[in-house]
């Protein structure tokens, strides 16, 4: 029987931790809002725009809430963003994606003021992540890492297997797994014999964004399963990429979905806007 990685519990020590450091810093005079932009009103958006102001409340530091109708010019989104890089208050800036077709992604993340972007999607949190200088680390990919550490798995001189390099999960798993000296694997959809290269990692982390995927024939005996993936099944129920029944005997340790990744991301978030706060 594989160990249950529980990222509900982790998730919650670390905002335990965080709500005291807050409460340290007010003492110091430091405080801070972020800023939530959300266009449009896509239904997973507002769960998770609702998610992140929660945690916001919960560890202590305000949350401003811009809800702008999915007709938003690109103009208007990059003026607002230039507005909130200039108010001191404000030490962290999060514009909910996906964005409506007509704006440009990439153009409002680049808008954002590196020493505010606390999602770390910004080229220049990109390229200090991947020399290893300070800046505001990926979400979720941070995530990851805590989860390992908190469950005492060790990562270095470990086969890491990444499957997905998208540039929000895939590709700085790869770089934080570096950082902590795992050999680094890292797959997507060109990938030939899958199968039997994941079966080689001790670490597998399945960010493919296809619905319960990876099945037993993934999986060497003993290994570190992390399942990035979001999904609800046919019968509306969350699920994630791995097939969790079929792998979880194989493993020696796994995140279920939901409860897995899914809450530290929010937590590494919050980890992000402290920092910004303190560096203030
Ligand atoms: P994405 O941008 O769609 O990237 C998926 C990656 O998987 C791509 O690199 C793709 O390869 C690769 N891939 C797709 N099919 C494959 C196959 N058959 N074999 C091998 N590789 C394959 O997705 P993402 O944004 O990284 O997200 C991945 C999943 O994680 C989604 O389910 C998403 O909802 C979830 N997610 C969860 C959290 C969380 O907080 N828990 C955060 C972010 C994302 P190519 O590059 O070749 O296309």
């Amino acid at each position: 029987m594989a160990k249950i990685i529980d990222g509900k519990m982790i998730s919650q020590q670390i905002k335990d931790e965080l709500k005291e450091k807050v409460e340290r810093l007010k003492k110091q005079g430091k405080a801070g809002a972020l800023a939530v932009i959300q266009v449009g009103e896509d239904p997973a958006s507002s769960v998770y725009v609702r998610n992140k102001k929660n945690a916001c409340a919960y560890i202590g530091i305000e949350s401003l809430a811009y809800e702008l109708p999915g007709e938003t010019t690109e103009e208007d989104l990059l003026r607002l963003i230039e507005e909130l890089n200039g108010k001191e208050q404000v030490r962290g800036i999060l514009v909910q994606l996906p964005l409506p077709g007509h704006i440009c992604e990439d153009k409002v993340i680049q808008a954002i003021s590196p020493e505010k972007d606390v999602d770390g999607f910004h080229p220049q949190s990109v390229g200090a992540m991947t020399i290893g200088e300070p800046g505001f680390l990926s979400c979720t990919p941070a995530g990851i890492i805590q989860l390992l550490k908190r469950s005492d798995v060790e990562i270095a001189g470990k086969h890491c297997v990444i499957i997905g390099r998208s540039n929000i999960v895939g590709k700085p798993m790869a770089l934080l797994m570096l950082r902590e000296n795992a050999t680094v694997t890292i797959t997507h959809s060109k990938t030939r014999n899958l199968p039997e290269l994941c079966r080689q990692a001790d670490i597998l982390i399945v960010a493919m964004g296809k619905p319960q995927f990876v099945g037993a024939e993934y999986i060497k005996e003993g290994a570190v399963v992390i399942d990035v993936g979001i999904h609800r099944d046919e019968n509306n129920k969350l699920c994630g990429d791995v097939k969790y029944a079929e792998v979880e005997p194989i493993a020696s340790a796994i995140t279920p979905v939901p409860g897995g990744v899914g809450p530290m991301t929010i937590a590494m978030l919050m980890n992000n806007c402290v920092q910004s706060i303190e560096e203030g």
